[in-house]
C-alpha cells in the first residue's frame, strides 16, 4: 500500500526549494549538476591517484571508489579495506575532490567514517534497516542506492529511516532494477527520476554504470540521466578497464569519460542546469 506521503519527512511539500547537500561546498541538488567518477574498486595506491586526477580535469566533483566491495561470490576482489579508505584521503588531498564510498557493515561506521565525505549505501543494503537506522544518527551525507529489486515506494521508505533518526542529507540514486531483460546488466528506470522529483525534496543522481553494465552504453544512460532531471551522475571510470578487478565491462577509460563529460554540457543547459565541462564536443 503507499504511503502516506505528507506524513513523511521525504515528501516534497515539507521542503519545496528541495534539498541541497553541501559537501566540502559540493553541492548536490542545486543548478550545478554535480558528476562523482572513480574506479568500482581502489585497487593500488597509484590507480585511485591516476584516476583521481583524470576525472578531476575531466570535470568530475566527487570521487568514486570502493573500499568495501559487496561481491556476489566470496572469492572475487572484495576491496582493500582500510588501506583503500587510505588511498582515497590521499586522493582528495590531492585533487581536493571529496569522497563518496561504501559502507556494508554498521561495524565499519567508526573507520569509514574517518576517510569518506559521503558514505554510499549500495543496492543490496537499501533494507538494511539496522546501517540505516545507525546513519540516522549521523551527521554525514549518504548516498542511498536503490535495491536492484526495490520499488520507489520502498526507496523512500528506506529513506526515511535516515531522515527519521536525524540526518537530513540524503541523496537518491538511481542504479537500475532487475527485469526480464537479459540485454543489459540492470533496466534504468529513468522514470524513477521524474517520480521522485515530484514525491520528495531530496537530490536524486543516476549511475548508468550499474544501470547498464556496458560502458558503450553508459554515455547515453548518462546525457538521458541529465536530460530527464537528475541532479548529477555516479560513473565507474578505470585507467584501464579491461583490467579492473571489478564492473571491467561497464568501466569507461578516462579519454571516454572526458568525451563524455563534453557532451553533457548543451543537454543540462537545455533543461536549465548547468555542468562544469566547459567545451561542448565537435
Ligand atoms: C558500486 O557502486 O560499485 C556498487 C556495488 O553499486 P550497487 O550497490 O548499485 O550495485
Ligand atoms: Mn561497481
Amino acid at each position: 500500500m503507499p504511503v502516506e506521503d505528507t506524513t513523511m519527512l521525504f515528501d516534497r511539500s515539507r521542503k519545496s526549494s528541495g534539498t541541497v547537500v553541501n559537501v566540502n561546498g559540493v553541492e548536490i541538488g542545486g543548478k550545478q549538476l554535480v558528476v562523482m567518477a572513480g574506479p568500482c574498486a581502489v585497487e593500488s595506491r597509484d590507480q585511485i591517484l591516476e584516476t583521481a586526477h583524470a576525472v578531476h580535469r575531466s570535470g568530475a566533483r566527487i570521487l568514486r571508489g570502493g573500499a568495501y566491495k559487496p561481491r556476489t561470490s566470496p572469492y572475487n576482489f572484495r576491496g582493500l579495506k582500510e588501506e583503500g579508505l587510505q588511498y582515497l584521503a590521499e586522493a582528495r588531498d590531492e585533487t581536493g575532490l571529496p569522497v563518496v564510498t561504501e559502507i556494508m557493515d554498521a561495524r565499519h561506521l567508526d573507520i569509514v567514517c574517518r576517510y569518506a565525505d559521503i558514505l554510499q549505501v549500495g543496492s543490496r543494503n537499501m533494507q538494511n534497516f539496522t546501517l540505516l537506522e545507525e546513519l540516522g544518527r549521523l551527521q554525514i551525507p549518504v548516498l542511498l542506492k536503490r535495491g536492484m529489486s526495490a520499488t520507489i515506494e520502498e526507496f523512500l521508505c528506506a529513506a526515511e529511516y535516515i531522515l527519521s533518526g536525524g540526518n537530513q542529507e540524503v541523496i537518491l540514486c538511481e542504479r537500475g532494477i532487475r527485469t526480464y531483460e537479459t540485454a543489459s546488466r540492470n533496466t534504468l528506470d529513468l522514470n524513477a527520476v521524474p517520480i521522485l522529483k515530484r514525491r520528495t525534496h531530496l537530490p536524486v543522481i543516476v549511475d548508468p554504470s550499474h544501470g547498464t553494465g556496458y560502458s558503450w552504453m553508459v554515455p547515453h544512460l548518462a546525457r538521458a540521466a541529465v536530460a530527464v532531471g537528475a541532479d548529477g551522475l555516479i560513473v565507474e571510470v578505470h585507467r584501464a578497464p579491461n583490467e579492473a578487478l571489478s564492473d571491467a565491462t561497464q568501466s569507461l577509460s578516462p579519454d571516454e569519460f572526458d568525451e563524455m563529460m563534453k557532451t553533457l554540457g548543451p543537454i543540462a543547459e537545455a533543461v536549465g542546469r548547468e555542468i562544469d565541462h566547459l567545451e561542448p564536443a565537435i
